[in-house]
This record gives C-alpha cells, structure tokens and sequence, in this order.
C-alpha cells in the first residue's frame, strides 16, 4: 500500500511524485502513458526557463524526474474504478482495467483532458502539420499567415483574438447559427479588421499536401455552397474533455465533467486530491498542471500528518 498514490503521469502527476516522494513517503504513480498530453506536442516553448523543447523529450525529463527519487512507475496501466476509504486515515482502493487494486491513504487524482475532435478527413493526418489546438501554445508558429478557428464559443472566439494579433488573417467558423461566446468577446472580435466570421458552416475536411496542411473545406448549411479557403493552420476549439469518466458518481463533477477543487486541491472526498487539466484550475497549461500537482501533493502530505492511520 502507497501513502500516496497518483493516477495520471502527465506534468501534474510527475510534479505530484517528486513533491510526495521527497517527504520520503511510499509514493506510487499509476498513468496509462507516462507524459500525457505532452507526448503529442511538438515544440514548447513557454515551460519557464526551459526556452526550447519537444514534447518527448520533456515526457521523458519528467519520467526520470519521478524515478530518480525511487517513486513506484506503474504506466500502461488504466484506472478503472476509485473506491474511497471506508473510515477516515483508511486506505482507498484502485481497480486497474485488468482487475488488478492498489491502495493509497491518499490519492492524486491527475489524469488530464483531451481535446475534442472534428472527425473529419485530413484532420489526424495533419495534426502538428497546420492542425493544432492550443493558441497559447502554436500560435506564434504561424505568424503572418492565413488560419481559421473552428468554434464559436468562449475558447474560439478568445483564440480568434488572441490569433489576429500574431497572423495574417483569422477565418472564424461556427457550426451553429449564431457565436456562442460572451457578447464583449464577440464585439471586441468584431472591432478587428482581419478577422472573418463565418456561420451555419460545417467543416467538411483539412487539406494538405502530404506533408503539411495547406487548406481546409466547409459547406455553408443553408445554401449548400461550398468553399475551399487556402490555409496554414487551423485552431480546432470545439471543447477540452477531462478524462474523469471514470469518477462519476464517486467524486464531485463540474457540468463540464472537471474534478471540483478548491485552492488547496481538495476534491469532494477527504484524503483524494486533484491537479490539473482534469480539475476545474482555469487556464491549462503544463506549467500549471505542474505547478497545481506540487500543491495537491504537499495538501496530501498534510492530510497524512492530521489523520490517524486507520
Ligand atoms: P495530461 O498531460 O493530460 O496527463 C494525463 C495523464 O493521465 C496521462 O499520463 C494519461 O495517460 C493519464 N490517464 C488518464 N486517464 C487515466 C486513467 N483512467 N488511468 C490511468 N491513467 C490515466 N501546454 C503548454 O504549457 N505549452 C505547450 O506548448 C502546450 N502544447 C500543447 C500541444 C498539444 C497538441 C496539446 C494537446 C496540449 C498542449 N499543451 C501545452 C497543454 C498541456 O499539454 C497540458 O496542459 C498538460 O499536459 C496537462 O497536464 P496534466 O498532467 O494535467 O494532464
């Protein structure tokens, strides 16, 4: 049995392990790929004083973070299940998909988010090569030129703002018939001259040449017209989607599916604690989620000194 046992090994979880491990407490990390999100990034450039990497090569920096300090690696293994101590200072039991439990007097709750997909052809195919979707991140990848934002909500039309001012041309497209975002976001984006908002428009596939984007096409859904807008890149913003299906019913969800916290990273239930993207902390960034998982571990080393063991 673990004193802390963290699922998830993206930033926040790997920040969590070196965090709890250093009070020299049974530390073990549960994650189905060790780096998470990271693994699928290309350049990082904002992770301060690291001015330049890649995504691999910071997953694997965090791994032998976590390891260097004898932490338990359990990865490609999936948490299926969390059964929450039965008495206070108890142990709560993990169920792994293969059956196999593990117990921790705290846990870690870490496992991250994936972005929401278009489904649609070329869309996988360029993903790192024109298909991106994180602004904070890509964004100044594409300076000066043409790119559109999929998405009309807060996150689109933020992105689409925050885009005009670093490339050439921003095409806004909004499946539905109307911008779904705050009215003072949709007229400040409405004040910028290089931005085009298109609605009713159902994105239909990512173009490109084989190695990298170089266009996209949608079809207005009132006239049935079709267009084919030469492009770099395009900011899919359809939706961040915590990876916390597993904890409903256990753990209290936000209407967004986000593990509830409070500043300190305490979850609906003593003893279980969360960090990052799979929590309700805005902005989500690695060097929050590593920032938030450091807090969460230093909440749970505190939990463990205030409760009789069981
Ligand atoms: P994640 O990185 O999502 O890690 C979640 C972990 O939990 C993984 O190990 C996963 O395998 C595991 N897991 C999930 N469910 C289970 C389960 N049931 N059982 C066991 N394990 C589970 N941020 C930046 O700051 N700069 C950037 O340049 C940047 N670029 C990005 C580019 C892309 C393409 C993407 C997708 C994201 C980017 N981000 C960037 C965002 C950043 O990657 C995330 O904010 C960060 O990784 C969140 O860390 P996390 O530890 O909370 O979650």
């Amino acid at each position: 049995p673990y004193e802390v046992l963290i699922i998830g090994g993206g930033p926040a979880g790997a920040a969590a392990a070196v965090y709890a491990a250093r009070k020299g407490i049974r530390t073990g990390i549960v994650a189905e790929r060790f780096g998470g999100q990271t693994m699928d990034t290309l350049a990082i450039e904002n992770f301060i004083s690291v001015q330049e990497t890649d995504g691999p090569k910071f997953a694997a920096a965090l791994e032998a973070h976590v390891r260097q300090y004898g932490v338990d690696v359990m990865t490609l293994q999936r948490v299926a299940h969390i059964e929450p101590a039965p008495q206070p200072g108890g142990y709560a039991t993990v169920t792994l998909d293969n059956g196999a439990t593990l117990k921790g007097r705290s846990i870690i709750l870490a496992t991250g988010a994936r972005w929401r997909n278009m489904n649609v052809p070329g869309e996988a195919e360029y993903r790192t090569k024109g298909v991106a979707y994180c602004p904070h991140c890509d964004g100044p990848l594409f300076k000066g030129k043409d790119v559109a934002v999929i998405g009309g909500g807060n996150s689109g039309i933020e992105a689409a703002i925050d885009l005009a001012g670093i490339v050439r041309s921003v095409t806004v497209l909004e499946f539905a018939d109307q911008l779904k975002a705050d009215q003072v976001l949709v007229d400040k984006l409405r004040s910028l001259p290089n931005v085009t908002v298109h609605l009713n428009a159902q994105t239909t596939e990512v173009t490109g040449d084989g190695q990298k984007m170089t266009g996209l096409t949608w079809k207005d859904r009132v006239t049935g017209e079709e267009h084919a807008p030469a492009l770099a890149g395009v900011f899919v913003q359809i939706g961040l989607v915590p990876n916390t299906e597993f904890l409903k019913g256990t753990i209290e969800l936000s209407r967004f599916g986000e593990i509830v916290i409070d500043a300190k990273g305490h979850t609906s239930v003593p003893g279980i604690f969360a960090a990052g993207d799979a929590t309700t902390v805005p902005y989500k960034q690695i060097i929050i989620a590593t920032g938030e998982g450091a807090k969460a571990a230093l909440s749970a080393f505190d939990h463990l000194i205030r409760t009789p063991a069981a």
